[in-house]
């Protein structure tokens, strides 16, 4: 089975656009409650995981290259993928624009942008923006200016005695998605993009897809030596919100807690099976900076909850609201599927093996569906 798909797109439903609240505001215009405070989030790896260090250029083939670390010497997942993978799914659940989404696959030779309405496309007027662009901003240095967003997110960094090594491993060749192949990227009518791309997990059980050596294609290696960390590795990070208005501050807990069955995917090698990770948010603190500033003395204003305290009833709150007034349900439907925990058992994800498969006269046509049963 091909080892993505894509979470739908609700054509029928444009991107809702408004003007941020912007740092210094107290309180929303309709004297709405805004959110600021920190989230602190514990990750599990679920199954062997790979940060790649991009300051090492050209790592020695021979070497396995090393899991990301930072001056410290500690093993870190940049607070930038962290902040990629969320607004990711803030865009897919939360009907955000298509600011991922490049047009032109294969420098310029196909080119998608009229499959996707106007309404869709990237936010352009810092005045008039998604709620993915409001939450994360808007760094588009166009005529309508910039957001710089109300989220900012530390590096995770992981805890000094939960980390487990896993063996190095040659990875099999990641194979370029092949955009050419029309029916895997425009939806069934052909009159749009099929959404946005996910992952499929694989069982914890399963080794990731490997080689036994370096495969050379044109004289260059196709695959990578690496020594990923390995399951029940256990990192944390924080995440800082100022002024979100409640339904940001919804969708950003909802990309973190997604549903119980369900895990994000990050880092390298995706398509091999490896990068499943579990955010757990153990403690957040909201600070009301509107009472803050009307009352005297110190504390007044600041609330910290843990599990013990209500942490998971507040969420829950936010997330029903969510679900009733802004989620998009059938890109919901579709994540479930892709990034459900723990995964279908007996199905093998690969790019089909065939290099010519996607372009035989009875492959076109094919949904990724159909892939399942490929030799
Ligand atoms: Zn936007």
């Amino acid at each position: 089975m091909n080892p993505y798909d894509f979470a739908r797109i609700d054509w029928a439903r444009p991107p809702e656009r408004r003007r941020p609240i912007w740092h210094h505001r107290l309180t929303a215009q309709d004297g709405h409650r805004l959110y600021s405070g920190h989230l602190e989030v514990d990750l599990y790896a679920e199954t062997p995981l790979f940060i790649a260090n991009p300051r090492t250029v050209s790592p020695d083939p021979k070497k396995p290259a090393q899991f990301m670390q930072n001056n410290h010497n500690e093993y870190i997942i940049p607070g930038s993928s962290l902040k990629g993978l969320l607004r990711c799914v803030v865009e897919t659940l939360g009907n955000g624009c298509l600011t991922l989404f490049d047009s032109q696959y294969e420098r310029g030779r196909i080119n998608y942008s009229r499959e996707v309405p106007k309404d869709f496309q990237h936010c352009s007027e810092n005045t008039q923006l998604c709620m993915a662009c409001r939450i994360f901003g808007m760094l588009k240095e166009r005529t309508g200016g910039v957001f710089l967003g109300k989220v900012n997110i530390s590096d995770a960094t992981a805890y000094p005695d939960k980390i487990y090594k896993y063996d190095p491993i040659y990875t099999k060749p990641l194979m370029e998605p092949k955009p050419h192949h029309a029916s895997f990227y425009l939806d069934e009518s052909r009159q749009h993009i099929a959404g946005r791309k996910y992952y499929f997990h694989h069982p914890n059980t399963y080794e990731p897809l490997t080689e036994r050596g370096l495969i050379f294609m044109g004289g260059r290696p196709a695959n990578r030596y690496i020594e990923p960390l390995d399951t029940d590795t256990q990192f944390r990070f924080r995440l800082d919100f100022t002024n979100l208005e409640a339904d940001e501050f919804a969708a950003v807990l909802l990309a973190i807690t997604l549903e119980e069955g369900m895990r994000h995917k990050i880092g390298y090698g995706k398509p091999l099976g490896l990068g499943s990770v579990y955010l757990y948010p153990t403690r957040l603190t909201l600070v009301d900076y509107a009472s803050r500033y009307t009352q005297v003395g110190n504390g007044h204003g600041t609330k910290v909850l843990e599990k013990e305290s209500g942490l998971w009833q507040l969420i829950q709150e936010h997330i029903d609201s969510f679900y009733a007034k802004h989620l998009v349900t059938i890109a919901m439907e579709d994540l479930r599927c892709i990034w459900r925990w723990p995964p279908q058992p007996d199905v093998d994800y690969y790019y089909p093996s065939k290099r010519d498969w996607f372009d035989t006269e009875e492959s076109r046509g094919k949904r990724i569906a159909d892939t399942k049963h490929v030799p």
